[in-house]
């Protein structure tokens, strides 16, 4: 009998009011996984009732330091449950295990320790006055947050909207990815074994225009934590704006990966295959745009195309391989179009440009890792997010015209730059107009290190000590001590 899912609400499984549900499939096989709830109004206005309630009780009263203490319980269950998540959202997501295993759950187990520190550090300040009056400020949580993610990174994304809304004394209300449910339904099961109350963390299951748009409009949620494409961000945007409620985006991005004649390109050339590849190319800060300096164009040509030969294309289970399934078959279309517009563009087909003939792999949504060449900075495979394993390469001649096609996209969520030259590396880093840099890596990077998006990529912190000033309202206390009347001059 096929498995079915429901919404998490109040610490209870429970099937949608309307009772209808829709299909979560395995895109690396197109079985049916599960029939999941499909939430609408009525689940979200049970789900606010629910978090509102359990702000409003417990865990509004709880010491910080015991917050802390639950989030850490619930690292070192998800820790616990390492392979079985793994698993989850692997068999969802069609991701290779290996990066579930080893990359995607273990940050996700580095977010909750990180975040898990920080409910008793969060302070507020002493303001300068008279001797006639004390002031301070103190942080207060906004209340119930509402968490919209997309299917790329499935646990990790519902950790990373959920760990600093909890440390932050915030209740939140997720909607996972139509696509890619599954994991966060356990996860919020892992949060009752870690003594977080009920209510605390719901999730209501669902459509993004049903489920998604009654969250972010609902005037009881007091903020909205958003992570997906420009476009539904903007639509998220205009909903919340219309409770005047603030909200944190993490969009979409174009990001450069810069190479320097002078980097080395054993490091540049693996870094490269991997900050574009990781993930079916399905990561919002892939290096989608190689820009590389003409005067070593052939030599990292030549590297990466027999390094991207190299990636193993195969079953998500088998831990070999590095590059599995799209999400869905929706998005293997997309990619498809994409690489038929680059050819039609005049880009110049290096590798790939097809799914991988293998018959053991028709059901899926596969496609090969796909190189084009002699790509120009107005086609509209170098301007628009793909979302799948296609690069682009873009020659330059000098610094200059790097951070010119650098910055020219409506994107700056991230870019990276390889160069032995340690003047070049900074002068570069500061001139990108993006959120995060890397220099001579990619993808590097831990719950502690903050950024902001540029641009269209979005608005707001999700990591380090800043999220504070994102999940918390920040209260101005002034207190008389002089006891002067104040007679209002009459
Ligand atoms: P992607 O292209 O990565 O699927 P989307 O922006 O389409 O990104 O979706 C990201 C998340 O936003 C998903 O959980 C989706 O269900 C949700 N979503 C889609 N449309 C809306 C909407 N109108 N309001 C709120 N959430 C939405």
């Amino acid at each position: 009998m096929t498995k079915t899912v429901g919404n998490w609400i109040d610490g209870r499984e429970i099937e949608s009011a309307s009772g209808e549900t829709f299909e979560t499939l395995n895109p690396a096989t197109g079985e049916l996984i599960a029939r999941v709830a499909s939430a609408d109004a009525a689940d979200v206005e049970r789900a606010v009732e629910s978090s509102r309630r359990a702000f409003e009780g417990e865990w509004g009263q709880m010491e910080p330091v015991d917050r802390g203490r639950a989030l850490r319980r619930l690292g070192d269950l998800v820790s616990g449950h390492l392979e079985e998540l793994a698993q989850l959202d692997t068999q969802d997501s069609g991701k290779p295990i290996y990066d579930t295993r080893c990359a995607d759950l273990p940050e996700a187990i580095g977010i909750l320790e990180w975040f898990s520190g920080m409910p008793d550090r969060i302070r507020g300040a002493t303001v300068a006055t008279g001797s006639g009056a004390f002031a301070y400020t103190r942080r207060e949580p906004f209340g119930v947050v509402a968490g919209i993610i997309p299917w790329n990174f499935p646990l990790d994304n519902a950790v990373i909207k959920m760990a600093p809304a909890l440390a932050c004394g915030n209740c939140i209300i997720l909607k996972p990815a139509e696509q890619t449910p599954l994991s966060a339904m356990r996860l919020a099961k892992l949060c009752q074994e870690a003594g977080i109350p009920d209510g605390v963390v719901n999730i209501v299951n669902g459509m993004g225009p049903t489920a998604g748009a009654a969250l972010v409009s609902h005037p009881g949620v007091d903020k909205v934590s958003f992570t997906g494409s420009v476009e539904v961000g903007k639509l998220v945007m205009e909903a919340a704006a219309k409770n005047m409620r603030p909200v944190t985006m993490e969009l979409g991005g174009k990001s450069a990966n810069i190479i320097f004649a002078d980097a080395d390109l054993d490091l540049a050339a693996p870094g490269s295959v991997y900050g574009m590849f990781l993930n079916q190319g399905q990561v919002c800060t892939a290096g989608t745009r190689l820009l590389v300096q003409r005067a070593c164009l052939d030599r990292v040509l030549d590297q990466v195309t027999s390094h991207a030969r190299n990636i193993r294309v195969g079953d998500p289970r088998d831990e070999k391989t590095r590059l599995g399934s799209l999400v869905s078959t929706e998005q293997l279309e997309r990619v498809k179009n994409y690489v038929a517009l680059g050819l039609e563009e005049g880009a110049q087909l290096v590798m790939g440009g097809t799914p991988p003939r293998d018959a053991s792999l028709t059901q899926g949504s596969f496609y090969l890792p796909t190189i084009f060449e002699n790509v120009r900075s107005d086609m509209r495979i170098a301007r628009e997010e793909i979302f799948g394993p296609v690069l682009s390469i873009i020659p330059f001649e000098d610094e200059a015209e790097a951070v010119r096609i650098a910055n020219d996209t409506v994107y700056g969520l991230a870019a990276a730059v390889w160069t032995r030259d340690v003047r070049r590396a900074h002068r570069v880093a500061h001139a990108l107009q993006a959120g995060i840099v890397w220099v001579n890596a990619y993808y590097a990077g831990s719950a502690a290190s903050s950024f902001t998006p540029y641009k269209q990529s979005g608005l707001g912190y999700e990591a380090g000590p800043e999220v504070v000033s994102d999940y918390m309202r920040l209260k101005s206390v002034w207190v008389d001590l002089a006891a002067s009347p104040n007679t209002w001059g009459i």
